[in-house]
């Protein structure tokens, strides 16, 4: 038989892209021509979207299934919710908003069968504010370094995993995840095909900009722990300069007498300020860290999952309200 497929989509107070949404998810769906579910997932909208996708569930049995979250737990740990009730063999991930086209669904499949664990998607004229383009664009070059992956777009999120990816994501623990990177963890074949963009269909941006800066650094952290080695070497290498100045000053004050070395008071300030700054900066990186630590440590759910509507594949799945 061929292997299935599972379509997971977050929701967040996208009421007015749902039914758009559906129709076109439920006809690449069925294009497959291989058993399917669409999971639903809705991440504590106040919108009355958590109703609709009940509605869904339920006139459309058997193919779709909604996950309702209490609350707004964020689009990565939904998914991760929506992946522990997956039973495809082969689980693709898009926006709900439209902006990624359902119809690359098949394309993303194929391309697992060829036998890649991850395929991600390259946004071809991308449809986005000319800040968050920039922004991509550094943060994909950022993880491309540290990572060795060379993919080129970590923000898109319709992708596909191999069942085998997603069991060994969901048994992190991490509260703060950026599901991209986790994948690369265990991934053996990974590529990336070039899929259509367009603007958001209705509504606004759910990531707020303290949401969207809070994302990178769970990006970030959730990487590599190389930036806090990184602060180590330019603590060294500010020490360093800091002593040849302060030796440069002491000549100095030798050379002009100590009425030159009174005058120079403001070039101190200078340096201190640099000083103070570069301590901030690695403060609050390092807050990053241990807050997100601190998170993990307190092993709070990640979800509260409230109801599920539906049964998909053929088959009732253990219904896990927290992980
Ligand atoms: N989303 C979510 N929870 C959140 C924020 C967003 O489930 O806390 C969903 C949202 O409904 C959409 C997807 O994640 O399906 C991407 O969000 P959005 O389109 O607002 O992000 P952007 O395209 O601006 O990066
Ligand atoms: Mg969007």
């Amino acid at each position: 038989m061929r292997s299935s497929v599972s379509v997971v989509v977050p929701v967040f107070n996208e009421r007015d892209n749902l039914p758009e949404l559906l129709r076109r998810t439920l006809a690449a769906g069925r294009a497959l021509g291989r058993p399917w579910e669409l999971i639903l997932i809705d991440d504590g909208s106040r919108d009355g979207s958590d109703e609709m996708l009940s509605q869904y569930a339920r006139e459309h049995a058997g193919e779709v299934k909604a996950l309702l979250l209490y609350r707004n737990a964020g689009q990565h740990n939904a998914i991760l919710c929506a992946f522990a009730h997956a039973q495809g063999d082969i689980l693709v991930t898009l926006d709900a908003d439209l902006q990624n086209p359902p119809e690359e669904i098949g394309r993303l499949v194929e391309k697992i069968e060829e036998g890649f664990d991850v395929v991600g998607s390259m946004r071809q004229d991308r449809q986005d504010a000319a800040f968050r383009k920039i922004f991509s664009g550094m943060v994909n070059l950022m993880v491309r370094r540290s990572t060795g992956v060379i993919l080129h777009d970590y923000g898109c999120m319709l992708r596909a995993y191999r069942r085998k990816v997603v069991e060994a994501m969901l048994t992190c623990r991490e509260r703060s995840t950026f599901i991209p990177v986790l994948a690369n963890l265990f991934a053996k074949r990974v590529t990336e095909i070039p899929v259509g963009h367009a603007e958001r269909a209705a509504g606004t941006s759910k990531y707020s900009f303290y949401k969207l800066i809070n994302l990178q650094f769970d990006l970030l952290t959730c990487m590599t722990a190389g930036p806090l080695r990184l602060l180590s070497w330019v603590g060294i290498g500010i020490s360093a300069l800091s002593l040849a100045f302060a030796a440069l000053l002491l000549v100095l004050r030798f050379v002009y007498g100590a009425e030159w070395a009174g005058q120079g008071v403001f070039t101190l300030f200078a340096v201190l300020f640099f000083f103070t700054g570069a301590q901030f900066v690695a403060l609050g990186l390092m807050g990053e860290y241990v807050g997100r630590i601190h998170g993990d440590v307190r092993e709070r759910p990640r979800y509260l999952l409230d109801r599920v509507v539906g049964e998909t594949l053929g088959e009732r799945s253990a219904a896990r309200t927290t992980a």
